[in-house]
């Protein structure tokens, strides 16, 4: 049987990346999938276009790791935007930067990534067997035994890049914890994370569609707040998304509810306005503030305020009421499940994992990369640079590994 110098569990970009650049380096190398196709996740990111990094130095990008940014710094310092920009022009795909500073392959085409990565991989003489689901690891005393569903393949070292548990069907089921747990390896216990967040009989549900440029929503727990961010916010048929949304989602838990200031501001900026022109219509004077019209029908209807109404003609109970509804707007939420999660929080505990290596502090010759770390990043493309930069950290510490044997 032929022993790999490496052995790559996931096809997902991670995956891809480090075989790529374990074979540059002159290892054997043997990408095992569990799919039929490899990077199926790759496929839909950024809704098909995959937005794969974003602007910013290296200290800006680490700043949206939460808690995991002091981990990434090593892996984002080594392999940061600017180098996962040339690395992509290199392969023939240019790219662009968005407004709001995302970077896409200039064809706004995942497509056209996954099939450079694909092709690149083979050309460098990397194997990739796929529907071929690893289901035991077992570390020997030359390296690691890798039995599949249709067969057994030994390695000196491995790369564990399964990815999380978000969207199952592209093949991020958690098979990478279950492997790791069996090696030795503590797992955090994994959460959805960039969900859309859904709320019961949705009183807004006729509003689906409207969106907020900078919203400020705060998430509660037994009416004390957690957390609080002040980004674009969407208004869905079932609840809300949108950058606000997806990045309180990592924290709310059952039972949460949250509080939503559509336009953010002030509510005694909103009384001045209610309280002065008064021979205004209410309607009228909402929509000079700012607010959509259908918001505010909406907002008229729950406190029940005629829609001829005038300001002067506005009892002090129903104005509170409309100035709540607007600036606080309070409902008890749940979190969508991994079927809707862009990323996972939770996975293999950093804590176990040498950061410049990216190599297990447990295992020698075992890595890990992208996903199935405990590390998730914001939405604007840093999830899909931290595959990167941490699968070029571990393919570097391989080869030196190796050739130093
Ligand atoms: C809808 C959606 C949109 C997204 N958009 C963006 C975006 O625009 N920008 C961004 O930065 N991030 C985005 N993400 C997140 C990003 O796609 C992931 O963080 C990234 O793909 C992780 O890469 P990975 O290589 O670590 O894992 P994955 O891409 O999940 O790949 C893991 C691979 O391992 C394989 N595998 C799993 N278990 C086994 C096993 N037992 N044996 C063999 N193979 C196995 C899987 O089949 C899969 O192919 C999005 C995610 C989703 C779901």
């Amino acid at each position: 049987m032929q022993r790999y110098d490496l052995i790559i569990i996931g096809a997902g970009p991670a995956g891809l990346f480090a075989a790529i650049s374990a074979a540059s380096c002159n290892l054997s190398v043997l990408v095992l999938e569990k799919k039929e196709n490899p990077g199926k996740k790759l496929l839909i990111s950024g809704s098909g276009k995959c937005n794969f990094t974003h602007t910013g130095t290296p200290e800006e990008l680490i700043l949206h790791y939460y808690e995991g940014n002091r981990f990434v710094k090593p892996a984002i310092y080594a392999f940061d935007n600017k180098s996962l920009i040339e690395y992509f022009r290199k392969m023939g795909i240019p790219s662009v930067v968005t407004e709001n500073g995302k970077v896409f392959p200039a064809t706004f085409r995942a497509s056209d990534v996954l099939n450079a990565l694909v092709e690149n991989t083979k050309r460098r003489g990397a194997k990739i067997r796929e529907r071929c689901p690893v289901i035991g690891v077992k570390k020997s005393a030359e390296g690691f035994v890798v039995k599949t569903t249709t067969g057994i393949y030994e390695s000196r070292t491995l790369l564990i890049a399964t990815g999380g548990k978000s969207y199952p069907w592209t093949g991020s089921e958690g098979d990478g914890y279950l492997i790791a747990e069996t090696l030795g390896h503590d797992i955090v216990n994994p959460e959805p994370a960039l969900t859309p967040l859904f709320v019961e009989g949705f009183p807004l549900r006729n509003l689906s569609g409207l969106s907020f440029k900078s919203a400020r929503v705060s998430l509660l727990r037994d009416g004390k707040k957690v957390i609080e961010r002040t980004e674009p916010l969407l208004i869905t048929h079932k609840g809300f998304s949108g950058p606000a949304i997806l990045h309180l989602s990592r924290d709310a838990q059952r039972g949460d509810e949250i509080l939503v200031n559509f336009l953010d501001v002030a509510s005694e900026e909103l009384e001045n306005c209610l309280l002065d022109q008064k021979h205004k219509l209410v309607r009228r004077r909402l929509r000079e503030f700012g607010y959509p019209l259908s918001l505010i029908d909406k907002a008229m209807q729950i406190c029940k305020v005629l829609p001829k109404r005038k300001l002067s003609e506005l009892p002090k109970a129903k104005r509170k009421c409309l100035i709540k509804t607007l600036t606080a707007y309070r409902e008890r939420i749940n979190k969508a499940g991994f079927q809707l999660a862009m990323v996972t929080k939770g996975g293999i505990s950093l804590r176990e994992v040498n950061p410049k290596t990216m190599e297990s502090r447990k295992i020698r010759g075992l890595y890990f990369a992208g996903e199935v770390l405990n590390i998730d990043g914001e939405t604007g493309g840093y999830n899909i640079q931290f595959a990167f930069s941490s699968a070029y950290l571990a393919v570097k510490a391989i080869c030196h590994h190796l050739y130093s044997l």
